[in-house]
């Protein structure tokens, strides 16, 4: 089976984690602090936290916002569950803004009138996070102009865009938004087995970001309360309730290695989703719009369907796939057509434009080491079908 999506591990890869394996220190060690500071030079932003997963870096993101009992969080109906149960970590109301067709991230007209009517009932977000959906950035500035006129903060989730640039520049520079965040499962663009990092560029958010990891607890004396004066070295305080979301050196090696070979990944997916449009051209199918403002990871390469114009539907042309050996899958269920956020309230309906866009998708192979020929039997088993 040809998968949707797989990690590329080479051996520099492996030898950095034996490395560490063979070192002192296996956690809370110096691996953790260089791949940070190889993500923040990266990005071009001030700091960068690592943490276990996208899921919990997506929850303290929240917290140290200031996220709790009663607030308003609102997200992408096209994503993971993630990207929306983090608000509900923290006692939190989530609520969508629909897609645009085209782009499949969050739609900026939507998102416009939904605030004004937000406004009205005195029920603006706190925080508003959009999703790079498939690598490709949202329109930042955008979301970013209106946060200063309805006063809400921003979190990218930006778990499909390592990589990517908006407006020329990495996507992680927060330039637009209060924080990001990154996931590095194995489908993602880089890949720490399991692993999450934070970028920002305010100081108080990083410090708050560093003591929501592990625990609430410091070891610098001068983040303790007053009561610290004279105490020893074995001291320590905890002053907020965090949590063990700590990413391990044996990780972080990996991250960092793999993170040397970043812009070559991307190159590839390019270069293969490139190869797709001009394949595809001619089929009753929609092929993903490239945003002149953005450069996109290519974390994923959905194509749609033209409703009406084929014999066979997308379940039909899925399991035909799946048949043929080749590992397609569909991103995304709207969260709010889960059953967990039904019992919330949302109904089917509510978010008409990511509920279309679910229909008539479908994700093809995309990754590093996805040969031609394996594209060229994609795509040749996709036009014997459709013919
Ligand atoms: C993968 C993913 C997450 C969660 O990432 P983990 O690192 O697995 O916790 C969150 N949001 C989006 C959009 C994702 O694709």
């Amino acid at each position: 089976m040809i998968p949707y999506g797989r990690q590329n591990i080479d051996q520099a890869d492996i030898d950095s984690v034996v490395e560490v394996l063979k070192s002192d220190f296996i956690t809370q060690g110096p691996a953790i602090e260089s791949f940070e500071n190889a993500v923040s030079a990266y990005c071009s932003s001030s700091y960068a936290v690592a943490v276990s997963n996208a899921t919990g870096a997506l929850h303290i993101a929240c917290l140290a916002l200031g996220i709790g009992q009663g607030d308003e969080v609102w997200t992408s109906p096209n994503t993971f569950v993630a990207s929306a149960n983090c608000a509900l970590y923290c006692g939190a109301n989530i609520d969508f803004v629909d897609i645009n067709p085209k782009t499949y991230n969050m739609d900026i007209d939507s998102l416009v009138s939904k605030l004004k009517l937000a406004e009205k009932k005195n029920r603006l977000p706190k925080v508003v996070i959009p999703v790079h959906f498939a690598g490709q950035s949202c329109d930042m500035k955008s979301i970013y102009d209106l946060s200063k006129i309805y006063g809400f903060k921003i979190i990218e989730d930006a778990s499909h865009a390592v990589g990517g640039k908006y407006a020329g520049q990495r996507i992680g520079n927060c330039l637009y938004s209060n924080a990001t965040v990154f996931s590095f499962h194995p489908v993602k663009i880089i890949t720490t087995g399991e692993g999450g990092m934070l970028t920002t560029n305010d100081n108080s958010l990083f410090e708050k970001f560093q003591l929501l990891r592990s625990h609430g607890i410091t070891r610098n004396p001068k983040r303790m309360t007053s009561e610290s004066v004279g105490a020893g070295a074995w001291y320590y305080q905890q002053t907020e309730l965090g949590f063990n979301y700590r990413m391990t050196d044996i990780q972080a090696a990996l991250g960092a290695s793999q993170l040397k070979r970043l812009d070559q990944f991307i190159s590839r997916r390019k270069e293969i989703a490139d190869n797709y449009t001009r394949l595809l051209k001619g089929l009753p199918i929609i092929t993903p719009f490239q945003d002149p403002k953005s450069e996109s990871a290519f974390h994923l390469y959905p194509i749609r369907l033209i409703p009406g114009s084929t014999k066979i539907n997308r379940k039909q042309l899925f399991e035909h796939l799946r048949s043929c050996g080749i590992g397609v899958q569909v991103h995304y269920i709207p969260v709010h057509t889960q059953p967990y956020y039904q019992k919330l309230g949302f109904r089917i309906g509510d978010f008409p434009e990511a509920e279309k866009y679910y229909e008539s998708v479908l994700s093809l192979p995309m990754f590093y080491d996805l040969t031609d020929e394996q594209q060229e039997y994609v795509v040749k088993t996709i036009k014997d079908i459709l013919s």
